[in-house]
């Protein structure tokens, strides 16, 4: 018995990677699909071809970074199907590099994207499943939530960020909401692309060479909203075999 068909699942960064599959997976499923990120193209491509293999999905342009903008996709979620059944807190970025390379701007932009981005889904999210009394968030951290990493000091940290806002929203959302935490391992997908740091990327192409497919993180997605109501799968870790 699928408890994810008819649920309507708001995924961000759906546009590649991650977020991608797990809105092909979902959609695959019966789920009603609402993804955001920027690239809007591409979002119009992937819907197109959900829509082709029978899925129901919308999207929408979205900077998780703009709370407003992330009001916008939840509206759109509600306008279209009436509920809010789950939010996939998942854009994130990462720019890799060693503090003293300085790289303040990239500091910044992993803190509003991975940080600021999960609140804003919450934001968000929280009145609206409150209202409804029941609801489910997942947050997309990382293993760089329970461990720190050369050159990724403060990617780590908005991941443990999420991490902790994670469990401190399952803390105070009481018996209707689930909170769920994914902390994927090396996974294949862009999140390397952006880095600007020549050690970093080093390390990284090393590093990526046991990657996972973005699917087998979508299907760990699938097995927490899958779960009856009563149960909520607080913390989810999926690595490669080959992880050290
Ligand atoms: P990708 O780079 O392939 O996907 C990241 C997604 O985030 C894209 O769809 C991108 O879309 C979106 N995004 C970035 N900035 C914003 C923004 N400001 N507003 C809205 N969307 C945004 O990487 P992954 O699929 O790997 O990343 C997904 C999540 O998984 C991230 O949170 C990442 O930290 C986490 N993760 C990934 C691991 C890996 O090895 N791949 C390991 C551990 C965690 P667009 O640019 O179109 O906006």
């Amino acid at each position: 018995m699928s408890n994810v068909k008819g649920k309507v699942v708001v995924i961000t960064g759906a546009s590649s990677g991650i977020g991608e599959a797990t809105a092909r997976l979902l959609a695959e499923q019966g789920a009603h699909v609402v993804m955001g990120a920027r690239r809007v193209d591409r979002l119009e491509t992937l819907a197109s071809s959900i829509l082709s293999e029978g899925g129901s999905v919308e999207y929408h342009t979205l900077d998780v970074t703009q709370l407003e903008e992330m009001q916008t996709i939840v509206e759109l979620a509600l306008s279209r199907y009436g509920r809010l059944d789950v939010i996939v807190n998942n854009a994130g970025v990462m720019p890799l590099s060693p503090l003293e390379a300085l790289k303040v701007d990239e500091w910044n932009r992993m803190i509003d994207v991975n940080i600021r981005g999960v609140l804003h889904g919450i934001a968000v999210g929280l009145p609206v499943m409150k209202e409804q009394g029941y609801g489910q968030f997942i947050n997309i951290a990382s293993i760089g939530a329970y461990a720190v990493t050369p050159t990724a000091a403060v990617y780590c940290a908005t991941k443990y960020a999420v991490r902790a806002i994670s469990e401190g929203l399952r803390q105070e959302v009481g018996a209707d909401i689930r909170v769920t935490l994914v902390s994927p391992g090396v996974t294949e997908s862009e999140l390397a692309e952006s880095i600007s740091d020549d050690e970093a990327r080093e390390l990284m192409k090393d590093y990526r060479r046991i990657s996972i497919p973005a699917a087998a993180i979508a299907q760990s997605i699938l097995y927490a909203i899958n779960q009856p109501a009563e149960v909520d799968v607080n913390e989810i870790v999926v690595r490669p075999t080959a992880s050290m």
